[in-house]
């Protein structure tokens, strides 16, 4: 019994050197293993039959090659990386942890433009949106930019014929959604613009919020009551806002608009560049060529515009230094909004 015992281990452990994939790793396990005619098992059960002496040893040892076979048979089973068995092939390991899927955050442009628009369609302004590819007409000249005005020259514009070109602002939507209706209105126009300009502060595709409000008797008051309001939202705080006199071509008196700034609350810091303001938007009574030119009686209605870099803003609420992260595409860069 011994002397079989013993060349059936040999025999089975030679047979499982030659095997190769799942299907014969598994005629091996029937073979030798299986609990159904398999040929360890059958010399098992012929246990019962040796003298009565010899069986608690020789039980021993018949469990000890059993042992041995199925630890050997894992081991080959993990060399050939095969799951063996139906049974072992549909098994769920309910105790696995799950798959983890990362989750994705909106772009920072994206979060500062939805904050914009969510304010000022708060204060009852609708949403607007244009074309990026926009006709020459819309972009200057319905802006009190003709040609050979020298305001052109600092848009660098991308042409793409003589009368089309993308979009240097988002101004044109003043002009086209004021030609489409009769005051009083009340708009903002968010989207992409485009100018011929890279560094460390210019992007050649940078976005606008473009504000408009037309009615009669609208005021100066109005236009520093509504952007007060909205910095005070936008920045959390109530800050301190300047109205230097500036020049559009499409306003008129024109403003550049500063607020304190936002890192040193105005004591002066690099950011700030010692000054303790920060330059924010451009606005102004809308210029009453452009409203005639839509058909609108300058001596009735009168409305004020305003536009705002969202890069810009972004940078001042969020405190970046360099206008190119937004567009790198760099997860340990996005992920932190
Ligand atoms: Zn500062």
């Amino acid at each position: 019994m011994e002397t079989r015992l013993r060349a059936l281990q040999e025999e089975a452990l030679d047979a499982l050197e030659h095997t190769s994939d799942s299907a014969s790793l598994e005629a091996f396990r029937i073979t030798y293993l299986g609990r159904k005619g398999g040929q360890l098992t059958a010399l098992l059960h012929q246990l019962g039959g040796v003298a009565a002496v010899d069986r608690p040893r020789l039980g021993q040892l018949a469990n000890e090659i059993k042992a041995n076979l199925e630890r050997r048979f894992e081991e080959r089973k993990q060399q050939l990386g095969a799951p063996v068995g139906k049974a072992e092939q549909q098994q769920t390991d309910l105790s696995l942890p799950g798959r983890y899927l990362p989750f994705g955050s909106l772009h920072p442009i994206t979060q500062v433009m939805e904050a914009v628009c969510s304010i000022f369609e708060s204060m009852g302004f609708a949403v607007a949106e244009g074309p990026d590819v926009e006709l020459d007409h819309y972009n200057f000249e319905a802006l009190n930019i003709p040609k050979h005005h020298p305001a052109r020259d600092m848009h660098d514009t991308f042409y793409v014929t003589d009368s089309l070109l993308l979009r240097t602002h988002t101004s044109p939507m003043q002009a086209r959604i004021m030609e489409k209706q009769e005051p009083p209105l009340r708009y903002i126009a968010p989207g992409k613009v485009y100018r011929c300009d890279s560094d460390m502060t210019h992007t050649p595709m940078f976005h606008q919020v473009e504000g408009l409000l037309v009615d009669r008797d609208v005021s100066f008051a109005d236009l520093k009551g509504v952007l007060s309001s909205f910095c005070a939202r936008m920045f959390g705080a109530d800050l301190a806002l300047r109205f230097r006199p500036s020049f559009f071509p499409f306003t008129e008196p024109s403003v550049e608009v500063d607020i304190a700034c936002v890192m040193c609350g105005g004591q002066g810091c690099r950011v700030c560049k010692r000054t303790g303001w920060l330059e924010i938007l451009g606005a102004g009574m809308i210029h009453p060529n452009v409203l005639s030119g839509v058909g609108y009686d300058p001596d009735i209605f009168s409305g004020f515009a305003f536009g705002m870099g969202v890069e810009r803003i972004a940078m001042l609420k969020y405190g970046i230094d360099d206008i190119r992260l937004y567009y790198e595409n760099d997860l340990r860069f996005l992920s932190q909004f």
